[in-house]
């Protein structure tokens, strides 16, 4: 028997016209390309996003035909997020920090008939112009007055090609399964590839983000959101903002420590959201200025990469702030985990408590989870057996976009995420390792990550990394690279001792090396490749006495 509901379908544009009719005059704070700080609303917002709209129609873009961002955080970019996929059009969103070939090959594939650019991006993009074939035009986006001279083709000011329009639109109402957004993961091995998410996968995913035990995102928030637009959906705060009314706070171009320690402390933010390299910048500045306070911040997202345990440390005992430790993939819309405690954790000493931090988390509702062997058997969920992370579900990627890499799920629909992980007994899942980074040495593996926590909690480590270095009788050993705060210096010794006890002995790393700065992808992660290419001539001091 069939139940006798309505079948609404689930559309982006539903989430801005709630937004814009029950918190119309909930703040939108952009730092602008430009300079000052805007502030805008919800009504606003979608009043200009349905100028876009009609001003994309007017265009000639049709259902389905991708649309390029090239762009920061801010309002602007907002009004594309819902302008574009509101009409059915698909929101490909470039991350500006792919190699200019990448960017190049991103925007023939997903051949975007319309690029929106930042005035930053407008050099870059000068130059990769002439390659980019089914690009119609580009709209610069900023105002007349700010307009700067271009060679781009049939470039136009955004702020000219919407005053034009009409703000009158009812959005269209179609298949909640209509592609609605393209962002490409950045492909630190070949090509990127397109992940295609839906408006149904977005709207269920907007309702995990607002889920207390999620990120708890709601109407009295006001969000910082440092995670970039082009970075998979922004963790899906855009759209969780709409959904619960809460105020955005999009920092544009600028993350030194000093700006974002600004957007924080004045319009005082209570969540933020970002990858660990921005809080490191931030921490930087906090030990210039040790005054410095924030007294409404509540709650700090990190994801992306592993959040060291003395990150989550201090912003707990400076600002009693409490980490959310978070944990998913471009492929995943992001969200997977979520590291929030559980009931039985209250009066929890301080350390054992952190323990718990430290690992990325449980399943959110939505995704299933497993880990399993090379056989492809399931593994146990105790908290010690790691294996090959797989996930599934309505927000998961079925395919890449144009059926790139070809059948990516197995025959039951798992998606397998390319990370190693453990799941203990409570349902938290802990991320040892990339498949590819982790270190196996005498059958046994190491796991770097581990390593690099361990490392960066020394007070004059800045940021580490560990990579597997061929050896002749252990086939791989851990190297520990690290960069050293500014002015501040420890030794090879002090640092090998200061990991003593708190990894397995035959966990410490064989040797170590300072560098000045460490590669870094597009999304701000450790460019293993690159490290491993930098150190293929290194050897161990004596590794070949052991042979
Ligand atoms: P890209 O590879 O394009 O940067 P993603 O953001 O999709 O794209 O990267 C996903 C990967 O990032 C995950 O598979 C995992 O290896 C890593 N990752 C994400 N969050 C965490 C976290 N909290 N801890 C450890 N690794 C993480």
């Amino acid at each position: 028997m069939q139940g006798l509901m309505q079948n609404a379908p689930l559309l982006i544009s539903s989430l801005i016209e709630y937004a814009a009719l029950y918190h119309g005059d909930r703040e939108i704070v952009s730092k602008t390309v430009e300079g000052p700080i805007h502030r805008t609303n919800y009504r606003e917002l979608n009043r200009r996003a349905k100028q876009v709209a009609n001003a994309l129609t007017r265009l000639g873009v049709k259902h389905g035909d991708r649309i390029g961002t090239l762009a920061w955080n801010g309002y602007r970019h907002m009004e594309l997020y819902y302008g574009v996929s509101g009409i059915g059009a698909v929101l490909h969103t470039i991350n500006p920090r792919l190699f200019p070939e990448q960017i190049e090959y991103i925007v023939n594939h997903a051949e975007d008939q319309y690029i929106f650019v930042d005035l930053t991006f407008v050099p870059l993009l000068e130059k990769l112009a002439p390659a980019l074939k089914p690009v119609k035009g580009y709209i610069v986006m900023t105002d007349e007055a700010h307009m700067q001279k271009c060679t781009l083709p049939n470039a136009i000011a955004y702020e000219t090609l919407i005053a034009r329009e009409s703000d009158e639109l009812t959005w269209p109402v179609f298949d909640e399964n209509t592609a609605s957004s393209l962002c490409y993961t950045s492909g630190t091995t070949g090509n990127p590839k397109g992940v295609l998410y839906s408006h149904r996968s977005t709207v269920l995913h907007s309702f995990a983000v607002c889920m207390k035990d999620v990120l708890g995102v709601n109407s009295a928030d006001s969000i910082l959101v440092i995670v970039p637009l082009f970075h998979a959906n922004a963790w899906g705060i855009p759209y969780g903002a709409c959904m619960s009314g809460a105020k955005l706070v999009l920092p544009g171009q600028h993350l030194d420590g000093k700006s974002v320690y600004e957007l924080l402390s004045q319009e005082k933010v209570t969540m933020t959201a970002g990858v660990p390299t921005v809080w490191l910048m931030l921490f930087g500045y906090l030990d210039q200025n040790p005054d410095a306070k924030l007294p409404d911040l509540q709650r700090v997202v990190i994801g992306g990469s592993a959040a060291p345990r003395s990150m989550i440390e201090r912003f707990e005992k400076q600002f009693g702030a409490s980490t959310i430790h978070a944990w998913g993939m471009t492929e995943m819309s992001p969200l997977g985990t979520t590291g929030n405690l559980l009931p039985k954790h209250a009066g929890t000493p301080f350390d054992k408590r952190i323990d718990v931090q430290v690992k990325q988390g449980r399943a959110v509702y939505g995704v299933e989870m497993k880990i399993i062997d090379d056989e492809g058997r399931e593994l146990s969920r105790d908290g010690k057996a790691f294996g090959d992370l797989v996930v599934r579900g309505p927000w998961i990627t079925a395919g890449y976009f144009k059926g790139e890499g070809g059948q990516i799920l197995d025959k039951d629909n798992w998606f397998k995420t390319g990370d190693v992980a453990t799941l203990d007994p409570d349902g938290y899942m802990q991320i040892t390792d990339r498949s590819k980074d982790v270190i196996k040495s005498g059958g046994e593996w190491i796991s770097s990550i581990d390593l690099e926590n361990e490392a960066v909690g020394h007070p004059a480590v800045a940021e580490a990394a560990v990579i597997g270095i061929a050896h002749p009788k252990w086939q791989e050993r851990p190297l520990l690279i690290v960069v050293t705060k500014k002015d501040m210096d420890v030794s090879r010794e002090d640092l090998l001792k200061f990991l003593e006890g708190r990894v397995a002995k035959w966990w410490l790393p064989d040797d170590v090396v300072f560098v000045k700065d460490l590669p870094h992808t597009a999304t701000g992660k450790l460019l293993k490749t690159k490290l491993r290419q930098d150190f293929k001539d290194y050897r161990f001091p004596g590794a070949d006495a052991a042979e």
